[in-house]
């Protein structure tokens, strides 16, 4: 981290990237982190990871007794496999970043994510994340719940024809057999509960700097999220 520039422990800002599904938060926030030095963790994964172990165990979660207990269960954690230099999911010991893109899971990640209870818990963890600042997080309510004092708040939205097709395109790399209106519905479904649940819904925080990526290319974007970390980190240096 010492031969960049724009990371120095005073200086070192929290990064909030928010967005409806499938709006290309994670690709953005994986390589701005890594631009940057900073650590990046994707929230959405964690939710993931919690729906995967509820399916996996049969835990009810329509009783919030059950889930309690499963929560206690429950270790999450992420690892940087230097191989395929890809972030994984780690779930009880086990590496599980394929399994909780399935679509059993993304089915039902959404639902979950509406519990009291396992909102609670993994806000917890994300603040931990983010304890020490230089960290881009990416997910819904990073801007306006996990981090309302993030010097930089992002949110992405997309044309959502753009984003199903992205998500299409995706999903068939990994050999996932979903055809595009059951990839369309899964994203009105999830936009859908995520923007109406009742504990922090998916919203744009007032402060957040809008980035619609219908028509930019990925570097595009990296781009312009990196000029404005760097006009916050200047920012934050000038008030130290
Ligand atoms: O980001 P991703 O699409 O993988 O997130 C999966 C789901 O997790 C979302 O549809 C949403 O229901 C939930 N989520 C959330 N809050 C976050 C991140 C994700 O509710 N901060």
């Amino acid at each position: 981290m010492a031969d960049n520039p724009y990371f120095c422990a005073v200086s070192a800002i929290i990064i909030a990237i928010d967005g409806y599904s499938s709006c290309g938060k994670s690709t953005l926030a994986k390589a701005l982190a890594a631009q940057l030095n900073y650590g990046y963790v994707d929230s959405g994964a964690m939710y993931r990871a919690v729906t995967l172990y509820f399916l996996e165990n049969k835990v009810n979660f329509s009783k919030s007794k059950a889930v309690q207990v499963a929560l206690t269960n429950i270790r999450i954690h992420f690892e940087l496999n230097k191989t395929s230099n890809r972030n994984e999911t780690w779930l009880n010991g086990r590496m599980v970043e394929d399994l909780i893109r399935s679509k059993a899971v993304s089915d039902y990640v959404s639902p979950v994510a509406t519990l009291v209870d396992v909102r609670r818990e993994m806000v917890d963890l994300q603040r931990l994340a983010g304890k020490n600042r230089g960290i881009v997080m990416d997910g819904r309510d990073i801007g306006t719940h996990v981090f309302p004092d993030a010097e930089l708040k992002i949110f992405m939205t997309a044309d959502p024809e753009v984003r199903a097709l992205r998500r299409f395109r995706e999903l068939l790399s990994k050999g996932e057999s979903w055809n595009m209106e059951a990839v369309r519905e899964n994203l009105r479904e999830r936009d859908r509960i995520d923007s109406t649940r009742a504990e922090n819904p998916l919203r744009q925080a007032t402060d957040a700097r809008v980035l619609d990526n219908s028509h930019l290319s990925e570097s595009e974007q990296l781009d312009l999220a990196y000029r404005w970390a760097q006009e916050a980190i200047l920012s934050k240096k000038a008030s130290n």
